[in-house]
């Protein structure tokens, strides 16, 4: 197949977090070989809703994105609603359109200011005068009837395979283009990371027939062969329309781009590797929290995306409104919690997209928020202009098993009958991460080479129980040329699709073998500490920590080789029953193993999953001292003091940049973050990647140049308050 040599020469040709797509042979990139959005730092939205032409007021609008110093703004074109005299049939004009041309009076204002403008598409509904001329573009349901919009019944759900989107959506785009020359497109909800839908209209009923041999499940189910083609097909098919609307969108003007809208977090199904391959811009639209999410979930968004990028155009859009749970559109989010959205996007590379909706809003609060981010942004701009991440830790963001793991064609998945979340087991990797503050990127599993794992010390596994063979490959690889690595639970048990194998496919590196099945969910089950190990030495006062609620059963070990064993769960009620029925085993609850110049560590236990939910700090203490002892405590930069916070840097253009954001809020796990507790002094070491000197050290947030001093290939200084986000500019 020629998609699959494509991809695999993609994964091999494919740089770490380095800025490769426009770089001369020093390997300082060119701004002039760059398109726009590549240099873009900042851009801005303001969402229509079908009455904004009565009322909207375009200089007014276009001086405030300009007071934010956007480089571009996303603006309604069409698709569900035109903002301008469409003459496409069944592209219905707004009904408060009237004579006027709202979007080409925007564009025109935007243009006057110097602003790049994107048109703003919606191809996912259509009126019912579509539906009656063209039944053919609708999604169906099994009884032939059509989808209606839950809020809006007047609208109908559109269908990714039909000629709604090579046809009609295409002519809307030329149409555009001839009239306003916009310097690119973007769809609203379109593709989305997130499940595949599964439609009954005529085409969709064909592609079954002829290709999947049968109808896929409407839930992911990785164990159904059928769903396994209707993947590749529909993934196919979402490459195919990416890269049809991005040529029409260079028709006109060669600098001009699609973007389609991705996001969701760690939560991904769709193919982010493949689809990074046809986006020259990944636009993550993750533009809030709630329920109980952590406030980091938007640098987490930008290490995701980061993954599959490797430096190049991916933005962020940040709700200015109350995107909780409920919901409120027309009211805005507390500043604290927008600004330090706004600073997470760029923390972590990302540009931010900020976004309001409705012509004419009541509440005007967001807009300061913005103004007073973005004003900071550009008069500090060359900072975030980032060449390459200083981290020596990999994350391998598991794509298959967060989309798969367990997945049995139901809403839930569930493992030994408990409901569980595949996000867990790296969500509590990460919390431990940032517990111990560790820099770390993200590798996509499907992104592993000796290429993308060269620049780190060591590679961390949270439960990516579905792993390709070649991609067990190239960790061994990496463990043979000496890189270390760190990996939990069922890592390797599966191939990509769930099937599984004999043995963990890194069982040669795990130093275990497979020997039951997954046992659990328990509680009141231990681990003891049977010998001393530079990993277990922060507890004194114990020889029995928490044990994980799952664990996958292993060989037992002699007693040289098992310095933490496996206590199983007893009673917990009534107390004159909690007693260990089995006081010692030989089954190693971690195995800790030296091969050459590489450590190992593997954990058969669930265990940061377990850290996650029972918020338990001996697990995450074991996570943070096996890394430190992964790396021999060689971390390219320390930071002392108290506070919870999470730390990127990068090389940027005039240096190097060290971000902190202050996480230490009651509000770090349920949103909305309401004000800051200012942490500090902080005391920070940070070493030179290449020895070098540097002339300056500025906190850009203070707006204050600090003392440093250096020697040594190290600077240390003193950062004295954090309040929400601070960036140290190390100048050469
Ligand atoms: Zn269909």
């Amino acid at each position: 197949m020629s998609s699959m040599t494509r991809r695999e020469f993609m994964a091999v040709s494919a740089g770490s977090l380095l800025i490769t797509s426009a770089s001369d042979s020093m390997g300082r990139s060119s701004n002039q070989e760059k398109p726009w959005y590549a240099t873009m730092r900042r851009c801005g939205q303001i969402n229509f809703n079908e009455t904004d032409p009565l009322t909207m007021n375009p200089d007014a609008w276009m001086d405030y994105w300009a007071s934010l110093k956007v480089n571009a703004v996303l603006l309604n074109g069409g698709g569900i609603v035109a903002f301008y005299p469409t003459q496409v049939p069944y592209h219905h004009r707004s009904e408060f359109l009237g004579s006027r041309d709202l979007f080409g009076d925007m564009v025109a204002a935007a243009r006057r200011r110097g602003l790049r403008v994107v048109a703003r598409m919606d191809c996912n509904y259509a009126y019912q005068e579509a539906l009656e001329a063209h039944p053919e573009w609708f999604e169906r349901n099994r009884d032939g009837s059509p989808r209606p919009e839950p809020e809006c019944p007047w609208l109908f759900k559109t269908c990714m395979f039909s000629t709604y989107f090579t046809d009609q959506m295409p002519a809307i785009y030329r149409e555009i283009n001839q009239r306003y020359s916009p310097d690119g497109f973007f769809t609203n909800g379109w593709p989305s990371t997130g499940p595949l839908g599964v439609c009954y209209c005529p085409a969709c009923q064909k592609i079954y027939r002829d290709e999947t041999g049968g109808v896929p499940p409407e839930m992911t189910d990785a164990r159904s062969p059928i769903y396994r083609k209707y993947y590749e097909i529909y993934m196919d098919r979402v490459v195919q329309i990416w890269k049809l609307w991005d040529g029409i969108a260079k028709e006109k003007n060669p600098e001009s781009v699609y973007v389609g809208n991705l996001g969701g977090g760690i939560y991904t199904t769709k193919d982010i590797k493949r689809l990074s391959e046809v986006a020259a811009w990944f636009n993550a639209d993750h533009q809030g929290r709630s329920g109980n999410s952590p406030i980091w979930i938007c640098a987490q968004q930008g290490r995701v995306a980061q993954s599959v990028m490797n430096g190049r155009t991916i933005t962020n859009v940040i709700g200015a409104y109350s995107n909780s749970q409920p919901l409120w559109r027309h009211t805005s989010k507390p500043a604290a919690e927008a600004t330090l959205w706004m600073a997470q996007v760029t923390a972590s590379g990302m540009v931010p997209w900020y976004h309001w909706l409705g012509g004419s809003p009541q509440d005007q609060r967001w807009r300061e928020t913005g103004r007073v981010f973005y004003d900071w942004l550009a008069a500090n701009e060359p900072h975030f202009r980032n060449r390459r991440s200083l981290a020596n830790l990999a994350v391998l963001y598991p794509q298959s098993a967060i989309a798969f793991y367990q997945t049995q064609g139901a809403r839930e998945r569930r493992l030994n009958g408990e409901v569980i979340d595949p996000g867990e087991f790296l969500q509590g990797l990460y919390h431990a991460l940032l517990e111990g503050r560790f820099l770390f990127d993200f590798i996509h599993q499907e992104g592993l080479t000796p290429e993308t794992l060269r620049p780190y010390r060591a590679l961390l596994i949270p439960n990516a129980a579905y792993l390709r063979e070649r991609e067990c490959e190239a960790i061994r690889h990496y463990v043979a040329s000496g890189g270390s690595l760190l990996a939990t639970f069922e890592t390797s048990r599966y191939n990509e699709w769930g099937e599984r194998r004999e043995d963990f496919g890194l069982t040669d590196l795990f130093g275990v073998h497979v020997a039951g099945e997954v046992v659990g969910p328990h509680w009141n089950s231990y681990m003891h500490i049977d010998r001393p190990h530079a990993v277990l030495k922060d507890f004194a006062g114990t020889t029995l920590l928490p044990g994980p609620e799952f664990r996958v059963k292993v060989n037992p070990l002699n007693a040289e080789s098992l310095y933490l064993s496996v206590v199983p769960s007893y009673p917990a009620f009534p107390p004159e029953m909690v007693y260990p029925r089995i006081r010692h085993t030989q089954e190693p609850a971690a195995v800790f193993r030296q091969l050459g110049n590489a450590r190992v560590v593997y954990f058969p236990g669930d265990i940061a999953r377990t850290s996650w939910r029972s918020g338990n700090p001996d697990l995450s203490r074991l996570l943070i001292n096996s890394v430190r002892w992964l790396l021999d405590s060689q971390l390219p930069v320390s930071v002392q003091g108290e506070g919870m916070m999470e730390l990127f840097a990068w090389e940027t253009e005039p240096g190097y940049a060290l971000h902190v954001l202050n996480y230490t809020n009651p509000h770090m796990t349920k949103p909305f973050v309401r004000e800051f507790y200012p942490i500090g002094p902080l005391h920070v070491e940070l070493k030179m990647p290449g020895g070098e000197h540097i002339s300056s050290a500025k906190a850009l947030r203070l707006g204050r140049e600090l003392r440093f001093t250096q020697g040594a290939g190290r600077v240390n200084f003193e950062l004295p308050t954090v309040r929400d986000y601070e960036v140290v500019a190390l100048s050469l």
